[in-house]
């Protein structure tokens, strides 16, 4: 059981003001709060450890990277991963993204093609879209349906042997799906495709067991799971992080330079060129032990309730329409009022100390495809309560007299 009072005093910026009144903060699928053990494991990184990793024979260098590779095995841990090595930093979903799109290039053949989900987030599209133009690829699309879920027959008969690489969140942020990953992963092994999750919207709510998913690559962010921004992961098979190329050239990524030859550094390392955000990788690995302190059973049946209480309410309101009202999805609910533009609802909300996103949430194909501009988006965490849905929903209901 979730001791929502005791676990609302870990996050010290829940209890400041916003334009007079308490602040409820429903963006948590953008980025969540920070809880002051996280804080501090930052403040004590630059208050006693501060110093650069791996290449110092002196004392703090040597418990400075000692603090970074135990967040590395913890990382590894919870996700269930054979090798620490297998765990490279990066500074979020995107780089992850970026870094093995970018190793691609090199490995694919013009009549090679690429599968994505119409559910994407734009740093799941993007980069994908480059790499086609640089390889001369083709990029074939897994289109959704009404309800907010993935079109999986059309998945079936688009993979072919051409396929070499799939990409599809886990969760889609704009929606909150929940999308059937074990299903995509295994149709895709099966005519020899690899696999690519964005785990960034999933991993605050789920905790996932890679060797048991058997996915190829899995990325996520740290900023979501209650963790700092600018630090992240890309989780990825040995065999195929040996077999991409190094994504950027510099200090720590190299195991012998001249100007005839460079040898690559081993895994991780090949992956890690550059002073790493350090602190924030320590800060990862202190947000994953917050986490499983609450424990993910118990955040996941909070949630739930919350997800379910809301859904509840919000429907009670005249005109409203939810976009994935799906049994298997995350505390997401994103929805319009009749012609009220999206951004309307949420600045009135803001005046009243309550945020939500508005807009297209970095996934235009989702609105293009409802005809929206866009949506406005509660998502929930652990540490809402019941009593914030109640005015959120007075505050929308609010909203709506005073635009119409
Ligand atoms: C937030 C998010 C991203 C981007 O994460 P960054 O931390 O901004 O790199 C990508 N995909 C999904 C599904 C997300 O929710």
């Amino acid at each position: 059981m979730i001791d929502i009072f005791k676990i609302r005093e870990d996050f010290p910026i829940l209890s400041r003001k916003v334009n007079g009144k308490n602040l409820i903060y429903f963006d948590n699928a953008a980025t969540s709060q920070t809880p002051q053990q996280v804080i501090d494991v930052i403040t004590d990184y630059y208050t006693r450890l501060n110093s650069n990793i791996h290449r110092g024979v002196h004392r703090l260098s040597q418990e400075a990277t000692d603090a970074y590779e135990e967040a590395r095995i913890k990382i590894q841990q919870h996700f269930n991963v054979a090798k620490p090595y297998e765990i490279i930093f990066t500074s979020g979903t995107t780089e992850s993204i970026n870094l093995v799109a970018s190793g691609f290039s090199k490995l694919l053949k013009p009549e090679d093609e690429l599968v994505i989900s119409a559910l994407e987030h734009h740093s799941n599209i993007v980069p994908w879209q480059m790499l086609c133009e640089k390889a001369g690829a083709k990029l074939k699309v897994i289109p959704m349906t009404q309800e907010g879920t993935l079109d999986i027959k059309t998945y079936k008969k688009i993979l072919n042997k051409k396929t070499k690489l799939v990409f599809v969140n886990h969760v889609s942020n704009a929606l909150g799906t929940l999308n059937p990953v074990d299903e995509i992963i295994e149709m895709a092994h099966k005519i020899g495709a690899y696999v690519l999750i964005d785990g960034a919207q999933a991993c605050a709510h789920i905790k996932p067991d890679l060797q048991k998913m058997n996915v190829d690559f899995y990325v996520t962010s740290a900023h979501k799971l209650c963790g700092p921004t600018g630090v992240g992961m890309l989780y990825g098979k040995t065999e195929l992080l040996q077999k991409l190329p190094p994504y950027q050239g510099g200090g720590e990524m190299i195991s012998s330079v001249t100007f005839e030859k460079t040898t690559y550094a081993d895994l991780p390392h090949k992956f890690e060129a550059g002073t790493p955000n350090i602190a924030g990788g320590i800060a990862f690995g202190a947000a994953l032990d917050y986490m499983n302190s609450i424990g993910f059973e118990n955040i996941i049946k909070y949630e739930n309730d919350l997800l379910k209480y809301a859904t509840e309410e919000i429907k009670k309101i005249d005109g409203i329409k939810i976009y994935g009202d799906l049994q298997k999805k995350t505390a997401v609910i994103s929805f319009n009022i009749k012609n009220i533009h999206p951004y309307d609802i949420g600045s009135i909300l803001d005046q009243m100390g309550i945020a939500v996103r508005t807009g297209h949430h970095c996934a235009q194909p989702i609105m293009d495809y409802f005809e929206i501009p866009g949506t406005v988006r509660a998502s929930f965490s652990f540490y809402n309560t019941f009593d914030e849905i109640d005015i959120m929903v007075k505050g929308v209901q609010k909203a709506i007299k005073m635009l119409q």
